[in-house]
């Protein structure tokens, strides 16, 4: 079923200790709020709006590179304003479902946001919900009660709303109040809310404790995968042959459709292998006229970008040239620079070797050189 989501992310997580507020600290390397619209996108939102203080619309870019289907919108100054702000900017139509979702639950899945889609078939609003499992007291310093925990639950988000519905109970909720969910302000305007049940995954990280734990399960929730690149390309008429994205004067040039860089040829499919996704010929057929005399940066750039869009990163990568001639070594450290680059990665998690077959073969005869490249890259489970 086709949903929007707003995810809030305009608070200032004061209880999460001194620092960034808690949207922008990393989890897993990654930014928390990243998190929420990775997880939505990936359940298949059609939007994602994302409600920022106005001072973090530069940072939203930088902590959602490479992500599609979003868009950063400024918060107010209370939560109900912010959600209000989020639900303006949805432009489905308004018997469509919208989720509104805290960026401080990180580990927001497809089964979540089913779940949740299912129950409005039968209800206005739909939240998760867990039994209360400690024993509740009623004080301050000294216990005045206990109190009954007996048909108690702590509502979660996402909360599932049909757009028209949720944004007409906002209209009229009382100004001056200020409510802690968005299934509260249906419940206010008479709405029926289904509880389904809760995950303990979908906590709300509040302290900093939560981050410590939260960086355990995020580390379980990653992935290391392999990819390996082979390509080869034949000697031919021209002085200058492309490297690992460096320009190298010799006495022969490389023949290929595109710049003929066997080593960023061998690195693009090696990416594309780590995360199943075909080989270069099928993203940049040679039949293209697009891609004749291409500079291959591009073709790599667009490999890192489809790993990126899948939440996922490069670890490290490791080329070897085979070849008698042209010499590397004197290229090696600007090749390493270029990759790293391109890849996004710092330079000392690239490696760029070389070696002949000592004669024999087409490297040896020098018809042709060869790469090879491995790349390791971590993705979402
Ligand atoms: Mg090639």
């Amino acid at each position: 079923m086709s949903f929007s989501a707003v995810v809030v992310a305009a608070g200032a997580g004061l209880r999460a200790g001194p620092g960034e507020p808690k949207a922008w600290r990393t989890l897993g390397s990654r930014p928390l709020v990243r998190w929420s619209v990775e997880g939505l996108l990936a359940a298949g939102a059609r939007e994602v709006i994302v409600v920022v203080a106005r001072e973090r619309l530069g940072q939203v870019d930088e902590a959602l590179a490479g992500l599609e289907g979003w868009k950063a919108v400024t918060g107010g100054v209370t939560r109900a304003d912010s959600v209000q702000a989020g639900l303006a900017a949805v432009t489905a139509p308004r018997n469509q479902p919208v989720l509104v979702h805290d960026a401080a639950r990180p580990f927001v899945t497809r089964t979540h946001v089913d779940r949740l889609l299912a129950a409005l078939d039968l209800a206005d609003g739909a939240v998760p919900a867990l039994p209360v499992p400690d024993t509740l007291k009623r004080g301050d310093s000294l216990v005045d009660e206990t109190v009954s925990r007996e048909g108690l639950y702590r509502a979660q988000t996402p909360q599932a709303f049909r757009l028209g519905r949720l944004k007409a109970a906002y209209r009229r909720w009382p100004t001056g109040e200020e409510p802690t969910d968005d299934a509260a302000v249906v419940e206010r305007a008479g709405g029926s809310v289904a509880m389904i049940p809760g995950d303990p995954m979908l906590m709300k990280l509040t302290y900093p404790e939560d981050f410590l734990m939260a960086e355990q399960l995020a580390a379980s929730r990653r992935i290391v995968r392999m990819g390996l690149g082979i390509d080869a390309h034949r000697f031919g008429p021209g002085d200058v042959v492309w490297l690992c994205g460096i320009r190298i004067q010799h006495d022969v040039g490389l023949v290929g459709h595109s710049d003929a860089d066997a080593g960023l040829h061998a690195l693009t499919d090696a990416v594309l292998g780590a995360i199943g996704a075909g080989d270069i010929g099928e993203h940049f057929p040679p039949s293209d006229p697009r891609w004749k005399g291409a500079s291959s940066d591009q073709f790599l750039t667009h490999a890192v970008a489809m790993l990126t869009a899948r939440g996922g990163r490069i670890l490290n990568a490791d080329v070897t040239l085979v070849c008698e001639r042209p010499k590397v070594g004197p290229h090696r450290a600007d090749m390493r620079q270029r990759i790293a680059d391109l890849l996004r990665v710092p330079t000392d998690r690239v490696s760029v070797k070389a070696t002949t077959t000592e004669g024999m073969g087409f490297t040896g005869r020098e018809e042709g050189l060869m790469a090879q490249a491995v790349v390791a890259v971590e993705t979402p489970l």
